[in-house]
């Protein structure tokens, strides 16, 4: 592993030890450590021929493909920055990004293909397009494309420090924010893992991963960069398909996959799952955003492996706390709703609103000092100097550490409710609702009171047939939760936006009650 220190090298160093295992396997294509070597060296000179410069962007739009992870890696030879672009976003988010980004070149796959015309539209002139993922070789697409380029590697030297990756924050708290990662960012966890002699998960060259976050995501990106140094095979998958997870995981004996909240909740009420063979399972990780105990519970009963949390923003280079499956093991409740503990050679502080520290068990900032960190927002310098301060990643989320060092998480600092003085944060208050059996979903946020300042508001989703009443919520909540975390309101209402990754947007369900009206800013 230690040997592996940049993504150019990582195919290089893999295929001599490996050559014909299969290092990614989609729909039910497999390709190997060596093919990956040819195929992205082939990729990284036709980026040359074409121009691209060391530092240039490329951009890829599009579901997961063996062409788009290939192109992955052959951009990191060719010295260029690969940008993931989140399918799910409209045209005009999507113009926003490539402008922004500065994008030479986009990638795009037979599904986003249609959108293209209406994302170059809102942008200042068209981009060079390469079809990616598609079955023929025919002009225009990515194999057509790197045909005629050498297979052969290139003679280049790499620096861990140089940027490889910009990606998108998942855009939960306003417009996404280009976050530029190093290749260091996406392997010095597995580094330091290693270096402590840590097993993590039981992860290892002889596992079999599935792969269904988005790579356009740091989750998705850090899990198939560390599964291929690792030398294991994955499995990935075009997206969150759930008969598909549960068909794939006894079909390959997968060990290990991670997911958000959100996916483990459908995929535990996913009609087929008694059914499935899920004895190779040994590891879940989870993370990304608040996961109920409620849920979690769920989880470990009807899918019988080990658990693991990982709290980590893109700006971290993902992982920077985890709470391991022997914490889950015979654990309180009350150690099942924390984080987890740093991973090694990760240090975190928690800083009140002046930037002084707390005394440990109180409330504040989380702050991260990792060695996966960023480089910096992408033309944002007024950003990076806010958010990356000597080292140290300023989170935006509010939480606490306790005597045996385990970071637990309230809410984001944004979405704070200050009742009448009181911090309130709506996670707690939102995992106390999510356990009611009639309950699917819940949002919890401020909305503006004369005489509180702001009043808790509970938007919640009924289970099909229910016949819940505001009434039965507030009871539901008045025994577990300290009177003022009540909620002064609860509505009930259809599906709650989320975003691609998921999370809640709370500021998008806030905004119809702060309309004219200025809310606090954090
Ligand atoms: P933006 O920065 O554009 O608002 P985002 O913060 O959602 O979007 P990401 O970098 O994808 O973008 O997500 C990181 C955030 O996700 C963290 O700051 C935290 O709020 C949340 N998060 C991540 N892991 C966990 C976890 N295990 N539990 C609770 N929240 C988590
Ligand atoms: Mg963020």
């Amino acid at each position: 592993m230690r040997e592996v220190t940049t993504l150019a090298t990582l195919p290089t160093l893999r295929a001599r030890s490996l050559g014909s295992k299969a290092a990614l396997i989609l729909r039910d294509e497999p390709l190997s450590y060596e093919a990956l070597e040819h195929r992205s060296n082939q990729a990284a000179h036709a980026l040359l021929r074409e121009g691209i410069r060391p530092g240039e962007r490329v951009a890829i739009l599009g579901k997961e493909s063996l062409d788009a992870l290939v192109l992955l890696f052959g951009a990191a030879k060719a010295h260029a920055v690969y940008v993931g672009l989140n399918w799910r976003l409209a045209p005009e988010e999507l113009a926003y990004i490539l402008e922004d980004s500065g994008a030479r070149m986009l990638f795009v796959d037979e599904e986003s293909a249609a959108l293209v015309p209406r994302v170059f539209e809102k942008m200042r002139g068209p981009l060079p397009v390469v079809r990616v993922g598609a079955k023929q070789d025919a002009p225009g697409t990515f194999s057509h494309w790197c045909a005629g380029a050498a297979d052969t590697p290139l003679t280049e030297t790499y620096d861990a420090e140089d940027v490889v990756v910009q990606l998108y924050t998942s855009g939960t708290t306003g417009r996404p924010k280009g976050v530029q990662l190093p290749h260091r960012s996406l392997l010095a966890i597995a580094h330091e893992l290693e270096a402590h002699g840590e097993r993590w998960i039981g992860w290892t060259e002889a596992s079999v991963s599935l792969l269904f976050v988005p790579t356009f995501h740091i989750g998705g990106l850090w899990w198939l960069v560390r599964g291929l140094a690792l030398g294991c095979t994955q499995v990935v998958l075009r997206g969150f398909e759930p008969a598909t997870i549960l068909a794939s995981i006894p079909r390959y004996r997968v060990t290990h996959t991670c997911m958000v909240p959100a996916m483990m909740q459908i995929l535990l009420s996913e009609p087929g799952l008694q059914q499935t063979d899920l004895s190779s399972l040994e590891a879940i990780v989870y993370g990304g955003a608040p996961m109920s105990t409620a849920l979690l519970e769920k989880g470990q009963r009807l899918l019988g492996c080990g658990f693991a949390q990982i709290y980590g923003m893109t700006e971290t280079g993902n992982c920077a706390v985890c709470l391991r499956p022997e914490d889950h093991l015979g654990a309180l409740p009350s150690r099942l709703r924390a984080a987890g503990r740093p991973f090694p050679g990760v240090k975190v502080r928690i800083l009140d609103e002046q930037g002084q520290e707390v005394a440990p068990g109180a409330i504040g900032q989380i702050c991260l000092h990792s060695p996966a960190r960023m480089a910096g927002y992408w033309r944002q310098p007024e950003e990076t100097r806010k958010t990356l301060v000597d080292g140290w990643v300023m989170t935006g989320d509010a939480g606490y550490v306790d005597a045996e060092g385990f970071v637990y998480i309230c809410d984001r600092v944004k979405d704070m409710i200050i009742s009448a003085g009181e911090n309130i944060y709506p996670a707690e208050i939102e995992n106390v609702i999510r356990s009611h059996p009639e309950v699917a979903d819940v949002a919890v946020i401020g909305v503006p009171d004369e005489l509180w300042g702001e009043a808790v508001k509970a938007l919640v989703v009924k289970q099909p047939g229910s016949h819940l009443r505001a009434g039965d919520i507030l009871r539901h909540t008045r025994g577990a939760l300290a009177e003022f975390k009540v909620p002064k309101s609860v509505e009930f209402t259809g599906p709650l936006p989320r975003n691609a990754s998921g999370k809640l947007l709370k500021a998008v369900l806030r905004e119809p009650y702060w309309k004219g009206r200025e809310r606090r800013v954090n």
